[in-house]
């Protein structure tokens, strides 16, 4: 059998030109006669291996010398401890509530802190992104917090909040390298890199460098430092060695794409393909107010939850897998990352027309 269309949510689909290369280089990487996976991270070729991974993403989302770049470990749940651990000097913060993994940040960061619920789009399952123009942010906070792309839900803040002068931290999990971003915007972007950039393992912390100090909460363990990671070049302990190497690959990928503006015109094509259908389909629809979708994560449902089931089955069975939703909010996903071809989307309407006209009631 050959490769399928992954609508997978994370960890995804991969561009496959990665993938052949990384077989390619699996035994013998570079005349080194092993592979990444048995060498030593202080050797020469994977030092060379990290600083190139490192120098590219910076050239790909134009990073300021005023940001560290860090690859960490303990997915990008390990994140929603570290980040009040390190930056809640006033043991205050706002939270925007825009999904689970926004809130499960608000109630891990209410272990070190009082996290503050400024805004929330809970009334309506998360399907739209409040107006955050103009929030009550306590006049302490250390840092306003949002998930910037809602992998569950399926929406995106395309404008960024009024912080009101705080620092803005951002999960961009799901939409990582997706866009074009003004890093300046942020204190800290960071995400785990299974859903857009490479294997499960491996988080990027973008962090601006004042914020990045000595003084942590009390009992902050070594490795949740991220001044001691950042002082240690990403290697004070034995790095997630393999997966940056995928991630650096998958950089390069991208700049032989042609970076991050033609990423994002060719992403904005891509949903709007499958967004066009939804808009006017009898029988499909999306779930999300049309000003706040995401260009990489496309719920949307029959309205008829047996309906979902035999959508899912069938489409399986013709070679579209994972678009089960997520188990909390059922109906489908379509995951249309940066390695989804075009064609795969559109294979993928085809076959939704030809669903809706053998199960029109
Ligand atoms: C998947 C996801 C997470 C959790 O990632 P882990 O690496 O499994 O901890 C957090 N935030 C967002 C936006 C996600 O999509």
């Amino acid at each position: 059998m050959g490769r399928i269309y992954n609508f997978s949510a994370g960890p995804a689909v991969l561009p496959e030109e990665v993938l052949k290369e990384a077989a390619e280089e699996m035994l013998d990487y570079k005349g080194t006669g092993m592979s990444v996976m048995e060498m030593s991270h202080r050797s020469k070729a994977y030092e060379e291996i990290i600083h190139t991974a490192e120098a590219d993403l910076r050239e790909l989302m134009n990073i300021p010398d005023n940001y560290k770049v860090l690859f960490l470990q303990g997915g990008a749940s390990q994140q929603f401890a570290m980040i009040p651990m390190n930056l809640m000097k006033n043991k205050k913060a706002a939270y925007i509530i825009t999904g689970q993994w926004a809130k499960k940040a608000y109630q891990e960061a209410q272990i070190y802190g009082e996290a503050v619920a400024v805004a929330s789009s809970a009334d309506k399952t998360f399907s739209y992104i409040p107006d955050c123009s103009d929030l009550a942010i306590p006049e302490d906070a250390d840092y306003v917090y949002i998930c910037e792309n809602n992998t569950i839900y399926g929406t995106k803040f395309w404008q960024l909040p009024n912080t009101k002068g705080k620092t803005l931290v951002a999960d961009v999990s799901s939409c990582f390298l997706s866009e074009p971003v003004d890093v300046t915007k942020y204190g800290v972007i960071y995400g785990g890199v299974q859903k857009n950039i490479g294997p499960a393992g491996v988080v990027i912390c973008i962090i601006r460098e004042d914020l990045i100090t000595e003084d942590t909460l009390p009992g902050t363990p070594t490795m949740l430092k991220y001044k001691i990671h950042a002082d240690n070049g990403s290697m004070y302990n034995t790095p997630p060695a393999y997966g940056i190497y995928i991630c650096g690959k998958v950089f390069q990928w991208l700049k032989k794409q042609g970076g991050l503006k033609v990423i994002k015109e060719r992403n904005e094509k891509k949903a709007k393909i499958l967004y066009d259908f939804l808009d006017e389909s009898k029988l499909f629809r999306g779930t999300v107010e049309k000003k706040d979708r995401s260009l990489m994560n496309v719920p949307f449902v029959t309205g008829d939850e047996e309906l979902d089931a035999k959508f899912v089955k069938e489409a399986k069975a013709t070679g579209f897998e994972n678009l089960k939703g997520h188990r909390s909010v059922g109906g489908m996903r379509a995951s249309i990352y940066n390695a989804m071809p075009t064609k795969g989307v559109e294979k993928l309407v085809e076959f939704m027309r030809q669903f809706e006209a053998a199960n029109k009631k």
